[in-house]
């Protein structure tokens, strides 16, 4: 597997092999020196149009506990703030022969773009509200962590489902581990046919939460909003927010962060027993080290592939 731009390329065998490889890999924060050689001397570059914290953090670390070199590099700051175009940008980077280049844009679509104009493997870390296949392969690796297998379990995950990226890729990727998914939100939240599109059921209020084993709250994507999706926050987060008070004693949370407290979760609910928030955050450097690992590590630097298309 060259690239990784969708969770559905994986299938369940494929999430299965990636986290169990990142499961082996997660005691090496606890060795003095936290670093294993499997891509020693290769190059990985971080590229990210978009605002990141917890993502571009844990890649560069997964790439640096894995020994490979690094280069960070955000839109602003850069030559894109000189007009400098995607397709150029990458011609650039490829210059300096990265083993992979992990992509965040707000457009849907670029990491795949990015993955013609490239001999690199490409992993899409989010493009606009398309895909993001490491955040769902994390959640996966969260939940499994504290449940064991998702066969059969029963998941909401709650908010605005029309502008999340991490609702389509960890949507699928629970679905494809068995579990049974709901999508919940304000219908003017909801496309039309995603729950069909994505097989899970849907729901327009929050009646019947109670059935879920696990709440997956989603921040509201105010960056992608074009206007008139909701009458108000405070309107959304009367009917919507994932509260204690909405909640029973032994259902399990999750939220992909940032936090918006008070918006679509309660502040009370971010820092309970029953939040799995931190545990996500930590999944993500064994995650992506397994991701680096799965797509570079039985490919030589000479073997590349050398075409790049013209497209
Ligand atoms: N960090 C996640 C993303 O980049 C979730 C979010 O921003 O709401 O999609």
């Amino acid at each position: 597997m060259k690239h990784l731009l969708g969770i559905e390329e994986l299938g369940r065998e494929g999430i299965e092999r990636i986290l169990d490889r990142a499961e082996s890999f997660e005691g090496v924060a606890s060795r003095d020196i936290q670093k294993v050689p499997a891509l020693r001397g290769r190059l990985i570059v971080n590229l990210f149009y978009e605002a990141s914290t917890r993502t571009t953090s844990s890649f560069e670390l997964a790439a640096k506990r894995l020994s490979a070199d690094v280069i960070s590099v955000r839109s602003s700051g850069s030559s894109v703030e000189k007009g400098e175009s995607l397709k150029d940008t990458i011609a650039t980077l490829d210059a300096y022969e990265p083993a992979a280049i992990v992509v965040r844009h707000p457009r849907a679509g670029a990491a795949h773009l990015v993955s013609k104009w490239t001999r690199a493997s490409v992993i899409n870390a989010g493009d606009g509200a398309h895909a993001h296949p490491t955040q769902a392969l994390l959640d996966v690796h969260t939940l499994r962590g504290r449940i064991g297998a998702l066969d059969g379990r029963n998941i909401w995950i709650v908010g605005d489902i029309s502008h999340s990226r991490v609702a389509r890729s960890t949507a699928k990727a629970f679905s494809l581990m068995g579990a049974r998914v709901t999508l919940a939100g304000p219908p003017t939240l909801l496309p039309p046919g995603i729950g069909v599109a994505l097989g899970c059921e849907e729901a327009t209020t929050l009646a019947k939460i109670g059935d879920a084993d696990i709440v997956y709250a989603l921040r509201m994507q105010h960056e992608r909003m074009t206007g008139g999706d909701i009458p108000s926050l405070a309107e959304y987060s009367t009917h919507y927010a994932v509260t204690e008070a909405r909640l029973r004693p032994d259902q399990l949370v999750m939220h992909p962060g940032p936090v918006n407290r008070g918006v679509e979760i309660g502040g009370d609910v971010v820092d309970s027993g029953r939040s799995l928030i931190a545990q996500q955050v930590a999944a993500g450097v064994a995650v992506r080290m397994a991701v680096l690992y799965e797509l570079l590590a039985g490919a030589e630097k000479d073997g590349r592939m050398r075409e790049v298309t013209a497209a």
